[in-house]
């Protein structure tokens, strides 16, 4: 994380701005700065976004042995780092137009210009939103396994969702909890085959479909969560010390609301070319509305985004000519 923290050297002016250092800003960096652009991130928490935060990855093409989170999200930075993008801790308050440029407003008053834009704010894990869900957020409800597992051990979690990030992320959680209990809303996962395979024959974990959460139960400590069977209506207690919650996502995007086109449900609308609603200014990673949300997609938009900005910035420096 070289000079991450360094922001005295940010210049006022650059061909592209990339927001969010996830596996989408980082390509977009990385294909910026071998075209010899030149190209800022600003990441508001830490490089790597999601992955950063993820136990293992093993579908990433290439990396046959798989490779921990964090080792994936150094790679994606310092790759970046090494072809001369700048990557700096920074966090995006508001774009403006003004003529061809974006001005880029940081938390800190700072305002640098960009030719072109690049948008890979990602997203954030959607909440659930029952009662004790907020009062227990950090005491006992997480969002991260990762970040969170070790707290765990030998103490019985809930783990909420269907998906690939719920069903992985609890088969993690069976190192440290004695028991994992995997509640789902559907009668069947969305997680691929593959996945569903291997939580099915681990014995520390125990399913229950057809369930919504509609409390997290708790005094001063949380004690587990009631849920409503979706068939009978039948409502009963799950007894546990933790809940983790893997329910999908919401996008990055409350900052670009009134500068951008979004979906109905909050994400960027762009198409493959990763082009927005506002030339100049391109969408990339999970922050733009598509089909699938992973680390290779969030990349190869990046890469596109990045030849999308080129062509901007060369065609805006011809008319400056
Ligand atoms: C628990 C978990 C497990 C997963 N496991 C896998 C897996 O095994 N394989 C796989 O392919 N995918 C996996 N995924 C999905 C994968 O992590 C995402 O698809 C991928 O990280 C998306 O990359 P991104 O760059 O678009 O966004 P993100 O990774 O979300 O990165 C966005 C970055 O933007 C920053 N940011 C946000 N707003 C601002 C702002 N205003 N200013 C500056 N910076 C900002 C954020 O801090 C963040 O670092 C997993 C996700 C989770 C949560």
């Amino acid at each position: 994380m070289k000079n991450f923290f360094n922001t005295d050297d940010i210049l006022p002016k650059y061909d592209v701005v990339i927001l969010g250092a996830g596996p989408a800003g980082c390509a977009a960096a990385l294909y910026t700065a071998r075209d010899d652009l030149s190209a800022i991130i600003f990441e508001k928490n830490y490089p790597g976004g999601n992955v950063a935060i993820t136990e293992m990855v093993e579908n990433y093409p290439g990396i046959d042995v798989g490779i921990t989170g964090s080792d994936l999200a150094n790679k994606f930075f310092s790759q970046a780092v090494k072809f001369g993008a700048q990557v700096r801790y920074g966090v995006c308050q508001k774009v403006e137009l003004e003529d061809d440029y974006k001005i880029i407003t940081l938390e800190d008053g700072r305002r640098v210009m960009a030719k072109a834009l690049i948008i890979a704010t990602g997203s954030r894990p959607k909440r659930i939103n029952v009662p004790g869900e907020a009062k227990f957020i950090g005491r006992g409800v997480s969002f991260c396994a990762t970040c969170d597992g070790g707290f765990f051990k030998d103490r019985e979690v809930i783990v909420l969702g269907g998906g690939n990030s719920a069903l992985e992320e609890g088969m993690y959680l069976t190192r440290f909890a004695s028991k994992v209990t995997i509640i789902h809303r559907r009668d069947s996962f969305r997680a691929s085959k593959i996945v569903q395979k291997r939580a099915f024959s681990n014995d520390r974990i125990k399913f229950i479909m057809d369930a919504s959460v509609i409390e997290i139960l708790g005094e001063e400590k949380l004690t587990g969560v009631k849920i409503r069977n979706a068939k009978t209506g039948e409502e009963s207690v799950v007894n546990a010390d933790g809940v983790f919650i893997f329910v999908g996502y919401d996008a990055n995007t409350d900052t670009f609301k009134d500068l951008l086109e979004l979906t109905p449900d909050g994400f960027i609308k762009a198409g493959e070319t990763t082009e927005t609603s506002v030339p100049g200014i391109f969408a990339a990673g999970d922050v733009r509305k598509k089909e699938l949300m992973q680390i290779i997609t969030a990349a190869a938009d990046g890469a596109v985004a990045a030849k999308m900005a080129e062509k901007y910035v060369t065609e805006i420096d011809a008319n400056e000519r």
